[in-house]
């Protein structure tokens, strides 16, 4: 990563800070004092401040794969919730990103990483998150455009866009399925935006957030480290 990077990571300031440090000559790289802040350094550098040894916290992502059971809380005194999947020594860290029902499954991300989290979560980014329901009763034929353009669903303003694909109707059972694409996470949205659309919903997977994907070999209650692929696609990048 550059240096001015592992620096302001290290905690000493912010980026434009770690730049008028090395222009100062504060900063040594293996012994030598560097002034250039896009220099490339690793893990394996000797990066001091002022005399000072620096090391760069690193930060952990995990996608889990929430389970339908548990809650989207760090404590609970009857329930189970979604940090008894991780060591405690890793989970007392971790913030939850967003929230999942306790009924729904799939995509949750957690980090120690709070800004990451805000970015994630903040309701002016406007994240896509993509959700697979099934439903008891039939969608309404128009309900395609109805998520195109907005839906009311009781409350103040109505919902932002979002793309409804892949509905499928069984006539026979009275029931369906489809992909909702929302980017806001307003409380049981999709439950209450399907509702809106004349069905009820009996199953939610969430299966996506912004280009990320649930990870198809992860099984419920399993988690892994997102790659630097994927945090890449976060603007996260490479902590090599
Ligand atoms: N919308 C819901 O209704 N429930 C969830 O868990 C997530 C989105």
């Amino acid at each position: 990563m550059r240096l001015e990077k592992y620096l302001a990571d290290s905690g000493i300031g912010s980026r434009s800070e770690c730049k008028k440090y090395i222009k100062k000559g504060w900063i040594r790289v293996n012994g030598e004092i560097v002034k250039d802040g896009a220099m490339q350094v690793t893990e394996k550098d000797i990066i001091y401040y002022m005399d000072k040894g620096l090391a760069v916290h690193k930060n952990l992502y995990f996608m889990l794969h929430k389970p339908a059971g548990c809650i989207c809380a760090t404590k609970d005194t009857t329930q189970e919730t979604v940090l008894g999947f991780f060591e405690p020594a890793i989970a007392k860290h971790l913030i939850i990103v967003g929230r999942l029902d306790k009924d729904t499954e799939g995509l949750l991300l957690l980090t120690d990483d709070g800004n990451f989290s805000h970015r994630l979560t903040s309701p002016s980014k406007h994240v896509e998150k993509t959700y697979f329901f099934r439903a008891d009763g039939i969608l309404l034929p128009e309900a395609e455009t109805m998520v195109k353009e907005g839906i009311d669903i009781g409350d103040e303003k109505r919902t932002l866009p979002g793309i409804l694909k892949d509905v499928r109707i069984d006539e026979k059972n009275n029931c369906c399925e489809a992909y909702l694409t929302i980017c806001e996470g307003r409380y049981h949205q999709v439950k209450r935006m399907v509702h809106a659309l004349g069905a009820e919903v009996t199953y939610l997977k969430r299966i996506s957030i912004g280009n990320l994907i649930l990870d198809a070999d992860l099984k419920p209650g399993r988690y892994r480290a997102l790659t630097e692929a994927e945090l890449a696609m976060f603007g996260i990048e490479s902590r090599k």
